[in-house]
């Protein structure tokens, strides 16, 4: 690229370029925080999508109300008043007549919001959002948005947008931020307008996709149901391609030049080291070993992805073949998630080479000091065979004398980025690479992320599991549930308590907290009994060491959110409690369930929901053949589920490899159609050097520099 001259650098040629606090509306705080979400320039916080939508588009009269549902109503203010609760929080409370004046039953109220009482005035027409419930014998508007009736829509009376957000940023700012970019202002012109089209024409019109500027429009501020849904297939089939088009690259490069060096074990010393494990292998661990040490043999390197159930055995196959690397006198580095699970991989590995093998060392960043030099020596010159950490620990800091097999223990649910960062070490030899997922991957995986890899499956469990009994429940029978949490703990068993968000929400809907969760129950329901709290954004140290302390069974009720979804072994927890069950993907609430019941007493999953028609929460309950679905059974079952306009709903928790497609979700035809479009670009301009392309060559430029490897 050429230097811009210094005086088009000042006047950047496009305001997408500005930084955010240009953005009418968007002070300094504000901008800080808006960074905190990666959102440094107006074009970036276009990029800032919904994670879903409040479909608040339903008008009714008030007295058409209708329980528990999302919906709008065109109201006159009564009289608005404010008081304190017996806690001690403010309360506002509104009476609403209906449009032409006449009385209605129905109130609206708001917790903690001072501000309603100083804006809007007795006497006003408003656009009221949100949901009624039942108080007494008369509806009241919990929370709901207020806009007066005849502003633009942007907090009521259509779809939505509900943003991500991070501490100090309430929803209805980002919400109106984006609707001056998006809508512009009485005298601006709206920026989005400015977002340079990627996509030929020709293609555009093959794959009838609305122009970018369109789909962003309809991606915040969608006019119908029908609307939102092209948008989102057109910013999808954006990021796919460039997906696409990026792995083929790729691919086209490593057939080209690709060596590793061949990794062999005799049979008669294999068939020894199997011999002498602790357990006997299955059938499933029989055939994946083969399959794995038949990739070894092959000068070729491996790219194998070893796919089972939680606790289906996937550790004893890695260390098999790190065994494998050892005798064949070349290194292997294993890299799990977390500091915690690299310590237990380094303990299983203790275990399961008592008679000798290869030595090994643990890495992680607790590893301090002396011993710290000793392993980080013995990596680079050889005398440590296996190298176990974390996977930023292992990438960054070490170097290898002669490493011949990368094993990356799920984190990154498509370790996209660790595969290539490997391969892209390349000093003349590329490491065979084993991945392991608990994660059951959709067939529309093979053809994007994992068309270069093959795929060895765990499809039974080691015998003498105990099934997990699951149940469902209201939150009106939580007494029992903790009850029940109660018995188990005395008798000396421990239970996870998971919720699906960190906080209460601020805007007061009662989906339930991790924090205050803990706090309650340790006040309330289990007083008396050692709880301990874990989420997202206490520092990994701090989530190390309560579950170091769980583990001790220094704590008997762990309250957390997802992040012990990909966990460790605690054989001792019994009970799982998911509170919120509904806000959970199938997926995810196996992940969950799978945390128990791996030890010798029977395990329990309770699952809290009021939402009792939930197909998904139904398929978990659901038996075939006497036992609970598996995970690959559930994985089919979520995608029957969820239809195209699943998006609807929360998306799941966890950081998304890409920003608009959910990989495990994705509609296939899209994935087919954009491979046939990366094919068909490249056999034309197999560099993307054309200027059509340009706009995509710098987006596959972005989405490696995304994944670090620029
Ligand atoms: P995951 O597939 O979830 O990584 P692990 O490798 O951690 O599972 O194995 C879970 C537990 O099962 C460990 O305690 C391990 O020692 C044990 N295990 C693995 N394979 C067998 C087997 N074939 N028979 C009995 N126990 C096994
Ligand atoms: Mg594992």
């Amino acid at each position: 690229m050429t230097e811009a001259p210094a005086r088009v650098r000042e006047h950047p040629r496009s305001s997408l370029d500005l930084p955010a606090v240009r953005l009418p509306g968007i002070g300094p705080e504000s901008a800080k925080l808006l960074e905190r979400l990666g959102v440094r320039t107006i074009g970036d916080l276009l990029w800032h999508l919904p994670t879903r939508y409040k479909d608040f588009s339903r008008f009714r009269p008030l007295r058409a109300l209708v329980a528990e549902q999302e919906q709008s109503a065109i109201a006159i203010l009564g009289e608005i008043s404010q008081r304190r609760t017996a806690r001690g929080q403010l309360l506002t409370e509104a009476e609403l007549l209906e449009e032409d004046g006449a009385p209605s039953q129905v109130r609206a109220s708001w917790f903690g919001r001072a501000f309603i009482k100083e804006t809007h005035r007795t006497g006003e027409r408003v656009r009221i959002s949100g949901r009624v419930r039942w108080v007494g014998r008369s509806l009241q508007f919990s929370q709901p948005a207020l806009e007066p009736a005849d502003a633009p829509l942007v907090h009521t009376g259509r779809l939505v947008p509900v943003y991500g957000l991070t501490e100090g940023l309430k929803d209805g700012q980002v919400r109106r931020w984006l609707h001056t970019a998006i809508e512009g202002g009485p005298r601006r012109t709206a920026i989005v307008g400015e977002v340079p089209e990627p996509l030929p024409q020709d293609l555009r019109n093959r794959h009838r996709l609305p122009d970018i500027a369109a789909a962003l429009r309809q991606v915040h501020f969608p006019d119908d149901e029908s609307r939102l849904l092209a948008a989102r297939r057109r910013l999808a089939f954006d990021e796919l391609l460039v997906l696409q088009l990026a792995l083929a690259q790729r691919r086209a490069r490593w057939t080209k030049d690709a060596h590793a060096s061949p990794l062999r074990v005799a049979d008669e010393q294999l068939a020894t080291w199997v011999a002498t494990l602790p357990f006997t292998l299955t059938a499933a661990q029989g055939r994946a070993l083969a399959e794995v040490r038949a990739d070894l043999e092959r000068p070729i390197p491996m790219s194998r992805l070893l796919e089972g159930e939680v606790g289906s055995g996937k550790t004893v196959i890695a260390a098999l073949a790190a065994r494998i690397a050892q005798v064949s006198g070349a290194q292997t580095a294993i890299m799990a998630p977390t500091e915690l699970l690299a310590e237990q991989h380094a303990r299983s590995l203790a275990a399961l080479f008592a008679d000798g093998g290869p030595r090994h060392a643990l890495l992680t960043s607790s590893v301090t000091g002396e011993e710290r030099k000793r392993v980080v020596a013995g990596t680079a010159e050889g005398s440590i065979d296996v190298v176990v950490g974390t996977h930023a620990l292992v990438e960054e800091n070490v170097v290898f004398a002669r490493l011949g097999l990368a094993v990356v223990d799920e984190q990154h649910r498509f370790g996209v980025r660790q595969r290539a960062t490997f391969r892209e070490k390349g000093d003349g030899l590329d490491p065979h690479l084993l991945l392991t997922t608990a994660t059951p991957i959709p067939q529309t995986l093979n053809q994007t992320v994992y068309r270069d890899l093959d795929v060895s499956l765990l499809d039974e469990l080691p015998i003498g599991r105990k099934p997990i009994t699951t149940h469902l429940r209201t939150p009106d029978q939580l007494a029992g549930v903790w009850e029940g949490m109660r018995i188990a703990v005395g008798r000396g068993q421990q239970a996870f308590v998971v919720c699906p968000r960190i906080d209460p929400d601020e805007a007061g809907d009662d989906i339930p907290s991790a924090i205050a969760t803990e706090r309650d129950l340790r006040m309330g329901e289990l007083r008396g009994l050692r709880l301990g709290l874990m989420h997202g954004r206490m520092a990994a140290k701090e989530r190390d060491d309560v579950m170091r302390r769980f583990a001790a069974r220094e704590i008997d009720v762990l309250v957390a959110t997802t992040v012990i979804e990909v966990g460790i072994d605690i054989p001792n927890a019994t009970v799982m409690v998911v509170l919120g069950a509904d806000r959970f993907g199938l997926a995810q609430l196996h992940q969950l369930r799978g945390r128990v019941g791996r030890g010798t007493e029977k395990a329990y999953c309770v699952l809290v929901s009021d939402a009792a028609d939930s197909p998904r929460l139904a398929a978990m309950v659901e038996q075939k053949d006497g036992r609970a679905l598996n995970g690959f059974e559930l994985a089919a079952r979520d995608l029957e589920i969820r239809g195209a306009g699943e998006f609807l709903g929360e998306r799941q928790s966890g950081a998304p490899e890409l920003r608009v497609v959910d990989l495990a979700d994705v509609d296939p035809r899209l994935v087919e159609e954009t491979a046939g479009e990366a094919d068909r670009i490249l056999r034309v301009d197999p560099e993307l050097g054309r200027s059509e392309h340009e706009l995509l060559a710098r987006a596959v430029e972005q989405l490696w520099r995304r994944y670090a490897l620029a």
